[in-house]
């Protein structure tokens, strides 16, 4: 019979198992991880009945051969998922190839962490920053301006209004002294978007960085619209990044999922050592089990599914996003266009250096773009609802990263809760349509567009 010592060697063996196939993938293309990740035919064989597939293991729990095994498992001596709400053979790839993505062309190690949405992922990336030290003057977030709604309302609503945080917008991402002076002894994490969601804001990663590590602090990053195919922050200086991954990594739109991701050895002024040493590790046993926001097994497999194609719908969505913006950009019912790729977007220098497609190294812009409707003044309303409801093949949602293109009247949904202050902070007007490009034929995308600006 197998004893306590003998199980925490089986789970050495396995960490080392572990270690292989991360030395492997890492001498790897970017393509090739993402479909291959951890998951190789000797597992197939020997746990998986030889699928060429990861398995989805609905299950809840896992079961031990002994009370040794369940000793030296449950006191987190040896590998283990015991119960999905910490983690789960499933989720595991998921998370494996995330973090390799995300540190791809790099010797950087990190961890990655599954979550319910992308939501809770920023939820769990900075909860454990915001904990109680006496030796320090009160919290304090720095993040900017510029960010997803739900980010907005989790930090504004959720941490200062209910919990008294003190949260520092910066108004412009590009000024680094307005960065300089809102960080400070107090400031437990600095967060920013890029390109941000909707208004496309984004900043000099190294420079922030640097002055966030300056103070001690962290820098967080949510890079769902650039995805890690054109933008990796862990490579630049990053200590965590989150995506909602129900956008485009899972673009066949099948699941609400969330991801972090966090290098090995972040900066931090609190936090325990285990913390600090390998954050998504950590997080996944101790905060995140006490808190709850797992993802479910079938969840993670379906974007995993996805990711092994991200970077070549990523190159097709983005040259398709040019071909558009370049469009709209010419047409005469539209005031302004923003995005990335166009040499009028405040900060293209920037995303030509922070937005590269991986493997190639081409500057590459995403599926994003913004366009105000309206011939001289930014403020036709009702010329912008005649053209979005004249939209036909376009669907009209709150959604974006699909392979199918879709537009969103901003004003009126992801930023109607904001009221007109908050909107006028992220940069949202009533002309205001997004856009996100999906995979089909350019032409037939533009001529639908075409249509819908006849309905003026
Ligand atoms: C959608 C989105 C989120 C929130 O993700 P959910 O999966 O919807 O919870 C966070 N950040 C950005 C940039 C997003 O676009």
């Amino acid at each position: 019979m197998a004893d306590l010592q003998d199980w925490i060697s089986i789970g050495r063996e396995m960490i080392n198992d572990r270690e292989r196939r991360i030395h492997r993938a890492k001498k790897w293309k970017f393509d090739t991880v993402a479909t291959h990740g951890l998951y190789d035919i000797q597992q197939a064989l020997t746990q998986n009945n030889g699928s060429i597939m990861e398995p989805v293991y609905m299950s809840p729990a896992q079961a031990y051969a002994d009370t040794a095994e369940m000793e030296a498992a449950l006191s987190y001596q040896m590998p283990t998922w015991c119960y999905s709400r910490i983690a789960n053979p499933s989720t595991y790839f998921l998370e494996e190839v995330i973090a390799l993505l995300e540190t791809y062309g790099t010797s950087i190690e990190a961890s990655g962490l599954c979550t319910s949405s992308g939501m809770s992922a920023i939820r769990t990336a900075t909860d454990p920053f915001l904990v109680k030290d006496n030796s320090l003057p009160p919290p304090n977030i720095v993040s900017c301006a510029k960010v997803y709604g739900g980010t907005f309302q989790q930090f504004w609503v959720r941490r200062h209004e209910e919990q008294g945080v003190d949260v520092r917008w910066i108004h412009n991402p590009f000024d680094l002294e307005e960065w300089r002076s809102a960080i400070d002894e107090g400031t437990r994490f600095v967060f920013g978007e890029f390109p941000s969601n909707p208004s496309l804001s984004i900043f000099d990663i190294e420079k922030v960085a640097g002055l966030a590590h300056q103070m001690n602090s962290p820098l967080i990053m949510d890079t769902t619209c650039a995805s890690p195919a054109l933008t990796r922050p862990l490579t630049y200086g990053a200590d965590i990044v989150v995506h909602s991954a129900s956008k485009v990594l899972s673009t066949s739109g099948t699941s609400i999922s969330g991801l972090l991701i966090a290098r090995k050895n972040i900066i931090s002024k609190v936090g325990c050592d285990d913390m600090k040493s390998d954050f998504a590790v950590w997080a996944k046993l101790w905060p995140y089990r006490d808190n709850g926001p797992s993802l479910h097994p079938l969840g993670a497999i379906m974007t995993l599914n996805d990711m092994r194609t991200l970077r070549m719908r990523i190159a097709h969505m983005s040259k398709t996003a040019m071909s558009v913006s370049k469009y709209l950009e010419s047409h005469p019912r539209v005031f302004r266009v923003n995005y990335p790729g166009l040499n009028s977007f405040k900060g293209h220098d920037l995303a030509q250096k922070y937005m590269k497609l991986a493997d190639s190294g081409e500057p590459m812009f995403g599926y994003m773009l913004m366009v105000e409707i309206g011939e001289d003044h930014p403020d036709s309303s009702v010329n912008t609802r005649k053209f979005y409801d004249g939209l036909d093949m376009i669907w009209r949602a709150t959604d974006l990263g699909r392979v199918k293109t879709v537009a969103t009247l901003n004003a009126i949904s992801t930023h109607q809760q904001q009221g007109e202050t908050g909107r006028k902070l992220a940069g949202i007007h009533p002309n205001t349509v997004r856009i996100s490009v999906g995979i089909e034929n350019p032409d037939d995308i533009i001529a639908d567009l075409d249509q819908a600006f006849d309905c003026i």
